[in-house]
């Protein structure tokens, strides 16, 4: 029996999950296919309803179905509640369905790889969309002694840190003004978890007044080298991309479906050869 694994949304314009799985699949000879699953809206509980057969290992989710996902699984994970969103799951052996978030967990891996300890430093995150959310979860959840969070829509950060404030000391503000400046001048971490970068030759936030040693996560991977990730890496600074942690969520995702762990070289490098050549079958 083949087994499958689908990611639905609307639109899906991105292959990066199918490659990095299906080669996982293919390197541990699994018999499963990971496919892309465009759906309506009106389309999400028959999937939900789909995914609980025998042959399903799990599904992925993205955009806009990251929270009405939610109401159609049996489960979801304590992260993926605090978070409000879940964008992967797996399906348990009796056909039961749990809803987790791997965008957390797989930032705080790539951080980890880094090197770079969180525990009672200091964030900055610059964004206040879904992503975000996940990010400023994490870094609570791991312990950072204060995250501030600045967007260019002011109130979007405050709604934000207002419902993550049990999780730790989380403060909003905006793009402009002095508290961004000051709140990077002392940030261990700094995460551009806004899509700028994406289309523009733009950066979410100056990275000259970090200090020396600070991590600068850019969350975009597409280019996986964006103008931010050029600018940190041009002042020395630690740097991480959007394409480390797309892979280590994957590889998170992966182990749940599969129990095979350690399997972010063969997504890494599938991603690579792919991107290299986008011609390339996977
Ligand atoms: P989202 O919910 O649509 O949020 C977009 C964010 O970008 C908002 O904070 C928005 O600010 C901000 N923004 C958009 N245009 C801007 C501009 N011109 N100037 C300043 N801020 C701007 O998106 P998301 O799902 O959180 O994703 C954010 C990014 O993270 C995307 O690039 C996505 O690809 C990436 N991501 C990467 C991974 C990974 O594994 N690497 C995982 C998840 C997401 P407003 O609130 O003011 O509109």
């Amino acid at each position: 029996m083949t087994r499958r694994v689908a990611l639905i949304g609307s639109p899906l314009k991105r292959q990066h999950s199918a490659v990095m799985h299906n080669a996982a699949f293919t390197a541990h000879g699994i018999d499963a296919t990971y496919e892309l699953r465009p759906i309506d809206p009106d389309g999400v509980a028959a999937f939900f309803a789909e995914a609980r057969e025998p042959d399903w290992l799990g599904f992925g989710v993205t955009a806009p179905y990251k929270q009405v996902a939610m109401v159609h699984l049996d489960e979801i994970e304590p992260g993926a509640s605090a978070i409000g969103a879940v964008n992967n799951g797996a399906r348990r052996d009796d056909g039961s369905l749990v809803g987790f978030n791997t965008d957390a967990s797989g930032f705080m891996s790539a951080v980890e790889s880094m090197g770079t300890p969180v525990a009672g430093r200091r964030a900055v995150v610059v964004g206040a969309g879904g992503a975000a959310r996940a990010v400023v979860w994490a870094l609570l959840d791991a312990g950072a002694e204060s995250v501030f969070v600045a967007n260019r829509t002011p109130e979007r950060a405050r709604v934000l840190a207002d419902s993550l404030a049990r999780y730790g000391n989380v403060t909003p503000g905006s793009l402009d003004g002095p508290a961004l400046g000051a709140a990077l001048g002392s940030a261990a971490i700094a995460v551009n978890a806004t899509t700028v970068g994406m289309t523009t030759d733009t950066f979410a936030f100056d990275v000259a007044g970090l200090p020396e040693g600070a991590l600068v996560f850019d969350l975009v991977y597409v280019p996986p080298i964006t103008p931010l990730v050029q600018a940190a890496t041009a002042r020395g600074l630690d740097v991480c991309n959007g394409m480390e942690m797309l892979v280590r969520q994957g590889e998170i995702a992966f182990e749940r479906w599969t129990g095979i762990a350690s399997t972010a070289a063969v997504m890494r490098n599938a991603l690579e050869a792919w991107l290299a050549d986008p011609e390339t079958k996977h």
